[in-house]
């Protein structure tokens, strides 16, 4: 039998025909309309954003929601291999994926009304509408529980004052999910609408996820009626349950950059002549190349068992912490050996390397940094928590 090194523990022999179908299809498009084009959109820091439609067509837009409001019906496993083989085309392709199904899709069919499900999923599925999530705020990152944003009573409507900082989608965006206080100091999740009055304003000079929208939310005293509210979110701890959600396709999709990454370099090794060999008959490109493999399988190993315990309903978030934090972690590693191995080359955005790399700055940063996610598992391991003095 010959293992190849792109499944070497041979993982999708474990896959149906419907996942296979599934990944192929997600990785012709990535192949023929994201790859070709991407370091353009980049370069220029601009969201692709003719693809929208192309992806809500593939199903790829709210995959794990019920089909009764649009969703694919999928599995999370489904949304895995999605989110995996999106990213290697490019984070911000993911990234626009992640947040409308899992930070906007996912609170408004967890935490929102019968209504609510029916006004907003089908159209955000398609695409009709996008949404963005907004969480951080310029003061309040990895610890969104010192907030400022304010939520006030009035009547029959909720009066949103503050902004927000860092959101993907933000200038995209029909729709935002807002958390904010309450005069009681309890947070609230929210559905305002683009014409409710809360602006956005781009973030210029990213030097990493530059095909990605991010921006900054302002809500100037912005009118919500009740209505809009998500019923069932109270606290902190259903705004934690959606960034668990995106962190599951942060993991697999880190995989997909190391797959990418790992391909490339081989490939590259072979043809490369220097000393008159092949850069892949040295020693030490051959350890670069075996780690990197090591790597890279480790963490498709992690993506795909954080997939069967969700499917079996024993997934926690400390799985998700360690599969984020070891996932992205070991893309950057990955990243910067192929970088090494692809020489002056590796810098261009002829051979997406590098910018892959850029992007997993940003990658490792949202949805918990490194040092949260070590924290999360900290806690775990000792039972005492030491995010604060
Ligand atoms: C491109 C991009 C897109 C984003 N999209 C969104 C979005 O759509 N919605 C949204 O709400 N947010 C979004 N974010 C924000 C993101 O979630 C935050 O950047 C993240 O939570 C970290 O917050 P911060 O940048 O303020 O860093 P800080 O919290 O200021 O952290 C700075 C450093 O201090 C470390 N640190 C903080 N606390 C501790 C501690 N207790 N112990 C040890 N180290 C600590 C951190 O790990 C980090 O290294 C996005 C960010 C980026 C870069």
């Amino acid at each position: 039998m010959k293992v190849k090194f792109e499944d070497f523990f041979l993982l999708d022999e474990e896959l149906t025909e419907e996942y296979k179908i599934l990944r192929d299809s997600v990785r012709k498009f990535v192949n023929e309309e994201v790859i070709p084009i991407i370091g353009e959109y980049w370069e220029r820091g601009e969201f692709p954003k003719h693809l929208i439609e192309k992806i809500a067509k593939l199903g790829l837009i709210g995959s794990y929601m019920p089909v009764e409001y649009g969703g694919g019906g999928f599995d999370k496993l489904a949304y895995g291999i999605i989110t995996r083989e999106l990213e290697r085309g490019d984070s911000g392709i993911r990234s626009f994926v992640s947040v409308q199904t899992s930070l906007v899709m996912y609170p408004i069919l967890k935490f929102g009304s019968e209504q609510q499900k029916k006004k907003y999923l089908p159209k955000l599925a398609s695409g009709e509408l996008i949404g963005c999530f907004g969480l951080t705020e310029p003061d309040a990152g990895s610890d969104p529980s010192s907030m400022k944003t304010r939520a006030y009573k009035k009547g029959n409507y909720w009066v949103l004052r503050g902004s927000k900082m860092w959101i993907t989608n933000a200038n995209l965006s029909d729709i935002a999910i807002i958390w904010a206080k309450d005069d009681d100091g309890i947070i609230r999740g929210f559905i305002v609408e683009r014409d409710m009055g809360y602006k956005s304003r781009e973030i210029k000079g990213k030097i990493s996820l530059r095909a990605s929208d991010t921006g900054e939310i302002i809500l100037d005293d912005v009118e919500v009626p009740e209505e809009n509210r998500l019923p069932f979110a109270e606290g902190l701890k259903p705004a934690l349950m959606c960034l668990n959600q995106a962190r599951f396709g942060i993991a697999w999709g880190a995989v997909g950059i190391s797959q990418f990454c790992l391909e490339r370099a081989i490939n590259y090794s072979k043809e490369r002549i220097m000393f008159s060999n092949p850069i892949a008959s040295f020693q030490i490109t051959q350890q670069k190349l075996t780690d990197m493999l090591t790597l890279t399988q480790n963490a498709n190993l992690i993506a795909y068992r954080i997939a069967k315990l969700e499917l079996e309903n024993k997934l926690t978030h400390y799985h998700v912490s360690y599969a984020k934090r070891y996932n992205v972690r070991a893309a950057k590693i990955v990243c910067d050996m192929a970088r090494s191995i692809l020489g002056a080359n590796g810098i261009t955005l002829d051979y997406h390397v590098m910018r892959h790399m850029a992007n997993l700055e940003a990658v490792e940063t949202y949805e918990g940094t490194y040092e949260i996610h070590t924290l999360i598992l900290g806690e775990f391991l000792t039972g005492i928590e030491a995010f604060r003095k």
